[in-house]
């Protein structure tokens, strides 16, 4: 007990620092993000991921979005479970041959007006994938496309940059 005593008064707190302003910046974007979904479609923006083939990379950052540190659904950015509650199809990855029918029909069981998000390199083109035997390439050669956002992977920032144009555009 007075050894954990010691240590506790000796060593520096074991929390997370406070955000960057980086992190801040992040906060500000999904605000911004809320108020243009919110006016254009007068509730918060509904996002059904779709992994058609990544390597789980561009999932880590989509995942950072929903953590505990980031916690943007607190401004009302909402990952849904089905695609029948989503407005936009957020998919990564190149499309594999065996998620080829799974992405069509994830595409048809989305209600319009629904908006189609490529994520990373692999979505727009094939990225590293390209070329190989078992993908078909990019997005847009399964689905139509609204908006890519480049990267391998992209931040967290470039996505919601991304997003928040995408709603933006939608006048
Ligand atoms: S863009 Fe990069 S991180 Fe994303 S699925 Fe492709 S290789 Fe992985």
């Amino acid at each position: 007990m007075r050894k954990t005593l010691f240590e506790s008064l000796t060593h520096g707190p074991l929390t997370e620092p406070p955000p960057s302003r980086d992190d801040r910046a992040l906060a500000e974007l999904a605000a911004s993000l809320e108020r243009s979904a919110r006016q254009r479609l007068g509730r918060s923006l509904a996002i059904r991921e779709v992994d058609a083939g990544s390597c789980n990379g561009c999932e880590l950052e989509i995942h950072a979005l929903n953590n505990v540190f980031y916690d943007l659904e607190r401004f009302g950015l909402r990952f849904v479970a089905s695609p029948r509650h989503a407005d936009v199809l957020l998919v990564t990855g190149p499309v594999t041959k065996n998620m080829r029918e799974a992405l069509e029909r994830t595409y048809r069981a989305t209600p319009d007006p629904k908006w189609v998000v490529a994520l990373g390199d692999c979505a727009a083109d094939g990225g590293i994938f390209a070329g190989s035997y078992a993908v078909v390439g990019g997005v847009s050669g399964v689905v139509p496309v609204d908006l890519h956002i480049r990267g391998c992977p992209p931040s967290p920032t470039e996505i919601l940059k991304g997003l928040i144009a995408l709603v933006d555009a939608q006048k």
